[in-house]
């Protein structure tokens, strides 16, 4: 009987992603063309790459490296040391990276990996959420941002706003190119979240002009400008609110409640022991100033017998009996941005809160976003690769499949991920060592 082995996906593998994004790597405009030794193109593979391996630092990347392998697998001519990688990435324009992450999309696209994550009526879930992922006294550059303390002492943060294509049922999530928070040129006042979501949405919308999408967020984002900016832009929402923060929007909704206008909804899980309680009302003013904002609001308890979880959202979908189920769970897969996202990241071998190095200008911000590329080239093959689905399910865990991907890239000669990727499936047969005989 012969071992069947799981299909790679042409355009969907490891191999035929890691070309993709060498191709637009090298597309990006090189400031010193003249450096004789290390092209951009190179220093921006083995930065990818080093994410990709998830090598614990650069350090550890530079010593241990396998220049074969980089040089087959990930097709980089010249490996940079770390010293010289990081004065080729630093000046680097972030915003250069965009198009890398709109063609592995696009390429999910054509080979359906996208279909199975449609939410609602052909809608994409996308969640936001603002993240901080470095802070020092010391080590800082042009980019960061500053927080004066009162003793006159500064620390020194960096913050994005990660964004991310979510299903309530899907493991996979698809990460879209971060919006860095960071101190514009010549501006006294730091970014802010609210800035990059508004600069976030506006290029969404840029890059996929057709794609209907669903935008959820935590309650900082329920607010009159941000829900403006999103109907701006034709995108949907479901927004976490707080009877704290929205004090008139809850005093409206218990009006409604005394009136008779609220509707109020129940489902019962047997088999999961639990009450899903709803009460929904639509067309209330968001707060007492804006009252020209209406929004749809809806409130959940989720019952079991030993805990109550409580949610609150405002929506612009007419909320029924008939969608308030599925709106719930929508408003609630908006925490795979934190745990699926941001905490994979920063706990699952990606050391996202790890200084790679710093630079003086974008060497920071362009590791953060690097990091995020091979973050989402993992999860195209998490998602639509069934060879990477077997290797996964076999080893039970990420972090043992990265470590013995890396034991594996750094003491075979290899010729493609697949081939490492197989080697990890159904074992390596060791070469067995040749004896010479001397039968003179
Ligand atoms: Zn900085």
């Amino acid at each position: 009987m012969s071992i069947v082995a799981p299909r790679g996906r042409k355009h969907l593998s490891a191999d035929a992603l890691f070309r993709l994004v060498r191709s637009g790597f090298a597309t990006i405009p090189d400031a010193r063309l003249s450096d004789p030794d290390i092209s951009l193109t190179d220093a921006l593979m083995s930065a990818f790459a080093m994410f990709s391996l998830k090598s614990p630092s650069l350090l550890a990347f530079d010593k241990e490296r396998a220049e074969d392998n980089l040089h087959t697998i990930y097709g980089i001519e010249h490996v940079p040391c770390d010293t010289h990688m990081r004065e080729r990435l630093d000046p680097v324009t972030p915003k250069w990276l965009r198009p890398l992450f709109l063609s592995i999309f696009r390429q999910l696209q054509r080979g359906k990996g996208l279909e199975p994550m449609a939410f609602l009526d052909g809608h994409y879930l996308v969640a936001l959420d603002g993240t901080e992922y470095f802070s020092s006294k010391q080590i800082h550059c042009a980019s960061c941002l500053r927080k004066v303390h009162r003793n006159g002492s500064i620390t020194y943060y960096h913050q994005m706003l990660g964004a991310a294509i979510i299903h309530p049922d899907m493991r996979a999530v698809i990460p879209l190119m971060p919006e860095p928070i960071v101190n514009q040129d010549g501006a006294r006042k730091n970014d802010c979240e609210r800035n990059a979501a508004k600069r976030f949405v506006a290029k969404l919308r840029q890059d996929h002009p057709h794609l209907k999408f669903i935008v959820t967020e935590d309650s900082l984002s329920s607010n009159a400008p941000h829900i403006e900016t999103l109907h701006t832009h034709g995108l949907h929402y479901i927004l976490g609110v707080k009877e704290g923060d929205h004090a008139s929007l809850f005093e409206q909704v218990q009006a409604a409640e005394h009136a008779g206008l609220v509707t109020h909804y129940e489902r019962h899980d047997r088999a999961a022991g639990l009450v899903h309680r709803f009460r929904f009302v639509n067309d209330v003013p968001l707060n007492a100033s804006r009252a020209d904002i209406c929004v749809n609001f809806m409130e959940y308890w989720e019952i079991g017998a030993a805990k109550v979880q409580h949610f609150s959202w405002v929506t612009d979908f007419r909320v029924s009996k008939r969608n308030v189920f599925h709106l719930m769970r929508g408003g609630r897969a908006r925490w795979k941005i934190e745990n699926e996202t941001f905490n994979t990241l920063k706990n699952q071998g990606y050391n996202f809160e790890h200084n790679y190095g710093h630079g003086q200008q974008n060497l920071s911000v362009v590791f953060a976003i690097l990091m995020m590329l091979a973050f989402l080239v993992d999860q195209t093959q998490q998602l639509s690769c069934p060879l990477f689905q077997a290797v996964w399910a076999k080893l039970g865990s990420k972090r043992l499949l990265w470590e013995r991907m890396r034991a594996l890239f750094y003491d075979y000669a290899l010729a493609s991920m697949r081939q490492l990727l197989e080697a990890l499936l159904y074992g390596w047969q060791k070469p067995q060592p040749i004896v010479a005989f001397d039968s003179s």
